[in-house]
C-alpha cells in the first residue's frame, strides 16, 4: 500500500478529469458504491475458484452477526448489486456509470501491484448488442490519448470466451490439451485443471506460458450466437480503424465475463503493460440478483496510468500563490484573517505563514515559495488601513489604502500574465 502524496494527486486528479470529460459526453453518470460489501457478492459474482476470490480478498466479520465482509476487490459486481437494488433496470436502458476509487487486493509483492490501487471504471448495462462492445473500447481508447499516449502505442488485445453453452466444448478440449503436460505445468495448474480449468490461461508461471502457447483456440469451439457476436465486434473495429491483436489465451481472471474479453497495453506483445481491460459479463446479473441484463465493462489501474505518463515524461507543476501576506504585530495577525477572505471571494491565491512573527522569516517562505508580490502588514499600517505593495524581483515597495489592494494587485498580475 502506498501513500497518496500531493505530486501524485496531480497525476490522480488529471486522470479522473479526463475520464469524466470523454464518459460524460457519451452519458455516463458516476457513481461509488461502499468499500466494504458482503463477502459473498464477490465469490458468487467473481467465482470461488478463480485466483482473486481464493488468495487476494481481504475478509473481515461483522460482530453482531458473524456476518462475512470483504473490502472490495473490484468494481463490476458492486456496481451491478447497486443497480439491481437502486432499481435502475426501470430507468431507459442502458444504463451507464462510471467509478473512480480504491480497491483492495492481498497480492504478492511486486513491482506496478499495490494491495490497495485506484481503479478508473465504466459499466454499460442492459444492452446486449456487440456495437456497446466496441462503444466501450472507443471511449477507452479516447480516454488514453486524452492522457497523451500516442495512438500507435496503444495495443488492444481480445478474444472471445464465449457463453456457458460453448465454453463447456472448449473446457473439454482444454483438459484434453493438457493431458500431455500434466508434469510440465505448476501445482496450481494441476489443481486448476480439475476445479476451473480456464483459469490455466492466466497463469503466469514461466513453464505454463510455454504450454499455452499450443493450446486450442477458443474461436473455434464458439456456438452461432457467439461466433456471430464476436464477428460483428471485430467488423466494427475494422470499420473504426482500431487495430486489435486476438489474443486467444486472453481469459482475464474473472469467471463472470461472456463472449467479448479485452485488454489495453502499451508498447508491443513483447513488452506489454497491461493498463486496463474489461469485456461483457451477461450472467452477472442473474447470478447475483435473479434478473438478466447483459452489460459491458472496462477498468484501468490509476497507478499504471501514472506510472506510464511518468514515463512517457508528462509532468505537473504544483501551483504556488503569487502573491504572499506578512504580518506583523497582533492587530495586523487578526485582520490577516479578514485580507485572506477577500483574496478568497476574488479567487486570488494568497499565501501566508500566520504563526510566524518575524519579517525576515516570512519574507523567506515568500522567496522559496516563488512570490512574485508580498503584502506587509505592520502595526501602523493596520491602524492606518493601509498596506505595503512589495515586488520581489525589483524591491519596490509602495503604500496602498487596504480598500484598493485588490484592484491594484488584480492590475499587476493581469500585466504579468
Ligand atoms: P482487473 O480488475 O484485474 O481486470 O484489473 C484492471 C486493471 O487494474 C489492470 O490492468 C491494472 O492496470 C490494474 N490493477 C489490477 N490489480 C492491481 C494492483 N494490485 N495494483 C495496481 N494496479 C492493479
Amino acid at each position: 500500500m502506498k501513500d497518496i502524496l500531493a505530486a501524485d494527486w496531480l497525476y490522480y486528479d488529471s486522470i479522473l478529469h479526463n475520464a469524466k470529460k470523454i464518459f460524460e459526453f457519451y452519458n455516463f453518470q458516476r457513481i461509488e458504491t461502499p468499500f466494504i460489501e458482503k463477502a459473498e457478492l464477490f465469490t458468487k459474482g467473481i467465482g470461488k475458484k478463480t485466483g482473486l476470490i481464493e488468495k487476494e480478498m481481504y475478509l473481515l466479520r461483522n460482530k453482531e452477526n458473524n456476518e462475512l465482509l470483504a473490502l472490495r476487490p473490484e468494481g463490476t459486481a458492486p456496481v451491478m448489486r447497486a443497480y439491481l437494488e437502486g432499481g435502475m433496470f426501470n430507468l431507459p436502458q442502458p444504463v451507464k456509470l462510471y467509478y473512480f476509487g480504491p480497491f483492495f487486493r492481498h497480492e504478492k509483492p511486486q513491482a506496478g501491484r499495490y494491495r490497495q490501487f485506484y481503479q478508473l471504471g465504466a459499466e454499460i448495462i442492459g444492452e446486449d448488442d456487440a456495437i456497446i462492445d466496441v462503444e466501450i473500447i472507443l471511449i477507452s481508447r479516447g480516454f488514453l490519448e486524452s492522457l497523451g499516449f500516442s495512438k500507435k502505442n496503444i495495443y488492444l488485445l481480445i478474444n472471445s470466451i464465449g457463453c456457458p453453452n460453448c465454453r463447456h466444448l472448449y473446457i473439454k478440449e482444454i483438459k484434453k490439451y493438457y493431458k500431455n503436460y500434466s508434469k510440465q505445468i505448476c501445482s496450481d495448474c494441476q489443481r486448476r485443471l480439475k476445479e476451473n480449468p480456464l483459469r490455466v490461461l492466466d497463469c503466469k508461471n514461466e513453464k505454463c506460458c510455454l504450454v499455452k502457447q499450443e493450446v486450442p483456440f477458443i474461436l473455434d469451439y464458439l456456438c452461432s450466437d457467439c461466433r456471430d457476436h464476436f464477428k460483428l465486434v471485430l467488423e466494427y473495429l475494422d470499420y473504426l480503424n482500431i487495430p486489435y491483436i486476438l489474443d486467444k489465451t486472453l481469459v482475464r481472471g474473472l469467471d463472470y465475463y461472456t463472449k467479448t474479453v479485452f485488454e489495453f497495453c502499451l508498447d508491443g506483445e513483447e513488452n506489454k503493460t497491461s493498463l486496463g481491460g474489461g469485456g461483457r459479463y451477461d450472467n452477472l446479473a442473474e447470478v447475483i440478483g435473479g434478473l438478466k441484463k447483459p452489460a459491458v465493462g472496462v477498468a484501468f489501474g490509476v497507478e499504471r496510468l501514472m506510472q506510464e505518463m511518468i514515463q512517457a515524461g508528462k509532468k505537473f507543476k504544483t501551483s504556488t500563490p503569487k502573491l504572499f501576506l506578512v504580518q506583523i504585530g497582533e492587530p495586523a495577525k487578526r485582520m490577516s484573517f479578514k485580507i485572506l477572505e477577500q483574496f478568497r471571494k476574488e479567487n486570488i491565491p494568497l499565501g501566508e505563514n500566520l504563526g510566524k512573527e518575524s519579517l525576515r522569516s516570512q519574507l523567506k517562505t515568500a522567496d522559496r515559495l516563488g512570490a512574485k508580490y508580498v503584502l506587509i502588514l505592520g502595526q501602523q499600517e493596520a491602524l492606518d488601513s493601509m498596506i505595503i505593495l512589495k515586488d520581489m524581483a525589483s524591491g519596490l515597495q509602495e503604500l496602498i489604502p487596504l480598500e484598493k489592494i485588490i484592484f491594484e494587485v488584480k492590475k499587476r498580475l493581469e500585466k504579468t500574465m
